[in-house]
């Protein structure tokens, strides 16, 4: 089920050099929800109050206000989207408000990072090159090599080929693009033939950087969700986490360092950053801290 809400504002600020990884200075979710039905969504946390996490809900007046508050920004900062839900979920075929987004952005040339896991965003290919005049990146999150993996964990989502097919479009037509591989889930998808493919086939498809984070992140809503979604899918792999990690929030994968190791080294063999570079208005480029 769709609804469309007013929304009071659409920018959120992060404070000032509170993001290092991403680099985003404003995060902007156009709608509330998600189609994508990954199990370990972080968005579903009971803190978020988004109640029927899959029946989206659209800020009819998002664009509207995205003109009034970048007029009123006195600096222009990287405006990120993609953080509580996919700016690229099919919704968006129809009701085109993350392009519209874009060429209000390109408009008033403000940088731009966009995270997402759907192919659809290539459709939007010719803005993104106008905006990256200024910057525009592109992260592809990708958690599997394996498609048959992707479909379970990430039920609703492009499979992982076509995601990596994504970045081969996106890097072929010149925009900067990488992959996001968050989360790692423990017991899951953290074997180490996993993590050496996923790079491999991201360097492979011309990926400019890879970010990593060896586990997962666990609250309250979210948990339930996700325990509820391993029973089904993966029976008996609750009781691992429940013993090794009880409520904690940050869920490292049991074999964290190593895992860690193994990343480095696999992106260094291969010849692929594990940080991107990112917008800042003294100093365009820069590099994360990843
Ligand atoms: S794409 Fe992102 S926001 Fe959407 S369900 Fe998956 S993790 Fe959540």
């Amino acid at each position: 089920m769709t609804r469309f809400i007013q929304a009071k504002t659409i920018l959120s600020p992060l404070k000032k050099g509170s993001d290092p990884y991403f680099g985003i200075r404003y995060n902007m979710n156009l709608y509330r929800g998600c189609q994508h039905g990954c199990i370990y969504c972080d968005s579903r946390s009971k803190c978020y109050g988004i109640d029927n996490f899959t029946d989206i809900q659209v800020k009819e007046n998002a664009l509207e206000l995205l003109e009034k508050e970048l007029r009123s920004k006195r600096e222009k900062d990287t405006i990120g989207f993609g953080s509580m839900n996919d700016p690229y979920m099919p919704i968006e075929k129809e009701l085109l408000l993350s392009r519209k987004a874009l060429e209000i952005l390109a408009r008033h040339k403000f940088p731009v990072h966009l995270i997402t896991k759907s192919n659809l965003v290539c459709r939007d290919i010719e803005l993104l090159l106008e905006i990256s005049k200024v910057y525009a990146a592109v992260s592809v999150t990708i958690t599997t090599a394996n498609d048959v993996m992707s479909r379970q964990i990430e039920p609703g989502a492009p499979l992982s080929s076509v995601r990596f097919e994504t970045i081969r479009t996106l890097s072929s037509a010149g925009i900067y693009c990488g992959v996001t591989l968050m989360p790692v889930l423990p017991y899951i998808t953290d074997n180490p033939e996993n993590i050496e493919q996923l790079i491999v086939k991201a360097k492979d498809a011309g990926a400019g950087y890879i970010l990593g984070l060896m586990g997962m992140t666990l609250r309250e809503g979210q948990r339930e969700y996700y325990y509820e979604q391993l029973d089904q899918k993966f029976p008996g792999m609750k009781e691992n986490y429940m013993v090794r990690y009880g409520h904690d929030y940050s869920c490292n994968v049991p074999d964290h360092d190593n895992l860690r190791r193994l990343f480095q080294e696999t992106c260094r063999k291969v010849g692929l950053p594990y940080a991107m570079k990112f917008y800042t208005p003294k100093n365009p480029v820069q590099q994360s801290l990843f």
